[in-house]
């Protein structure tokens, strides 16, 4: 089966930021393989646009190293590469001066999609936002790509959708988690709403609990200063793990459709209850041998702040009443893991005598590594010596059915902004909904500052805190194992 790709319409993207690590990384070489592929078309052009003075060709001498540097297999499509660097122009501009505005004005046509990346610090997008008006190069049909993280806190993130408000509407913004962008979470909305065997399922009556786990096993390094001023809970949780759990918990939206799918993680996360401090564990990861602690890392000896979280949240609603949601995060973990894992409850009564093992059925949505979607099933083991019942994963990606098209594994970043250019918001988060998770997470923080909460030592390389561990374990419980 060969996967079809639908050209999008012709686009001038401007980066901001475009010279800056994660344009380098990400943007780029995302946005050549769309071109590779043939989504973006000849006539769409890349305009980088950052502080650095460079002319047209440095810029492509950036991003062909770039490609070099980040792309994969694609980087040997010299000739492809050569056709896609003259789609790129650049233009130093001054975010908060005047340098190069009426330059970037000259550069942009008529009678193509507008859209421009914020791919700089979250303190620039005003003054982004107000010149791009000024100077008449957004128009009503434009759209704006802003990055992570989305304010420090409620207040914060309040006044910064304001600022975006007042040149721009709700319709234009597209707020990028790239966790959204990952080809599983939006099969696991294919798996839960395309299927009639999941839904009935898919509540308190037959789920024991959720587990979510987003492990690293990288440190904070070379950011750790920044890093100290945020933390797990801020950098992880309020967003990607949040996301997650919405996509996981939220009623099946009556259409897929942007704002019907974001009214229902809306409502999710509207009725999560505030977590008690007992179902809350912080950790810092400790010193190895030569591998610095996480206080050395933050260069803050005195540093409160958590590089691993783990918690227990409940959502207040029909749906879910009673059935806990675990969620973990952390860095230097033993491996780098991300899963969700739908756990389903143990059978009434086993008819097999002498089965005393425990089987439960376990839908494990995995983002990475190796993206992919399995349910645990009990099945006889096979052979002669009598009716012995193992558990076995039932892939559910079903490689081998999809062939080349399971293959193609865009990249979250290229999707996501390749949906941009299409207009549809639908894996974008809405200002409501980034509100309404800061003001969950807040009290939690605010909690921790005012008890002067010291978060747990952990073995770099470990799965945490033993009190993360304790803390399924009181219940009854235990976390999957973390693999990579
Ligand atoms: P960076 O420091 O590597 O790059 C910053 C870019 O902004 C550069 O191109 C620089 O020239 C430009 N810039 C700075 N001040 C400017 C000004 N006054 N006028 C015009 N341009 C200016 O940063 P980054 O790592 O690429 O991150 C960019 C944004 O993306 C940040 O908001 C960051 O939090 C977010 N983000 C980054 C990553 C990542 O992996 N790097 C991941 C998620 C989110």
């Amino acid at each position: 089966m060969v996967s079809r790709v639908i050209p999008v319409d012709p686009f001038d993207l401007v980066i901001f930021g475009g010279t800056g690590d994660l344009a380098r990384r990400k943007i780029l070489p995302g946005l050549f393989r769309r071109y590779l592929s043939g989504q973006m078309t000849p006539e769409s052009r890349i305009i980088g646009a950052a502080r650095s003075e460079m002319d047209d060709a440095g810029f492509r001498e950036m991003v062909a190293d770039a490609i070099e540097e980040f792309g994969g297999p694609e980087k040997s499509e010299k000739a492809a590469i050569a056709e896609f660097l003259d789609k790129l122009a650049y233009v130093a501009i001054d975010a908060k001066g005047e340098g190069g505005w009426k330059e970037l004005a000259g550069q942009m046509r008529d009678g193509v999609v507008r859209a421009f990346y914020f791919s700089v610090a979250p303190s620039l997008f005003g003054d982004l936002a107000e010149r791009l008006h000024a100077h008449e190069i957004a128009n009503s049909e434009s759209r704006i790509v802003v990055e992570k993280p989305f304010g420090r806190d409620l207040e914060t993130a309040k006044a910064l959708n304001a600022t975006l408000a007042g040149y721009f509407d709700e319709t234009q913004i597209y707020r990028i988690d790239h966790y959204l962008g990952k080809e599983t979470v939006q099969n696991l909305m294919a798996v839960r709403f395309g299927n009639v065997l999941f839904e009935p399922l898919w509540n308190n009556h037959y789920v024991d609990h959720i587990q979510i786990t987003v492990a690293e096993t990288v440190g904070v390094g070379g950011r750790g200063a920044y890093y100290d001023k945020s933390g797990a809970m801020r950098d992880m949780v309020q967003n990607h793990l949040m996301q997650l759990l919405c996509l996981i918990a939220m009623e099946p939206p009556s259409k897929f459709e942007a704002d019907e799918v974001r009214n229902e993680k809306l409502k999710v996360i509207r009725a999560l209850q505030p977590v008690d401090s007992h179902h809350i564990v912080r950790g810092q990861y400790d010193a190895d041998g030569d591998s610095p602690s996480y206080r050395d890392d933050a260069e803050n000896p005195r540093s409160f702040t958590e590089s691993f979280v783990a918690m227990r949240c409940h959502i207040n609603n029909w749906r879910w009443a009673g059935v806990p949601f675990y969620l973990r995060t952390g860095k230097k973990m033993k491996a780098r893991a991300s899963e969700i894992a739908v756990v389903f409850k143990d059978l009434g009564h086993s008819i097999f005598e002498g089965d005393e093992a425990r089987h439960r059925n376990i839908l494990a949505i995995r983002l990475q590594p190796n993206e992919g979607i399995d349910l645990q099933v009990t099945i006889k083991e096979p052979g002669p010596g009598g009716m012995r019942l193992i558990d076995v994963p039932l892939d559910m990606t079903f490689s081998e059915a999809l062939g080349e098209e399971a293959d193609d594994v865009t990249d979250a970043y290229e999707r996501l902004i390749m949906d941009v250019i299409r207009g549809n918001q639908t894996l974008f988060m809405r200002g409501d909904e980034v509100e309404a998770a800061w003001e969950w997470t807040d009290p939690i923080i605010e909690g921790w500052n005012k008890r002067n909460d010291v978060p747990k030592w952990y073995d770099q390389g470990s799965s945490g805190p033993d009190d993360a561990l304790m803390l399924m374990h009181r219940d009854g419980r235990r976390w999957r194992d973390i693999k990579g």
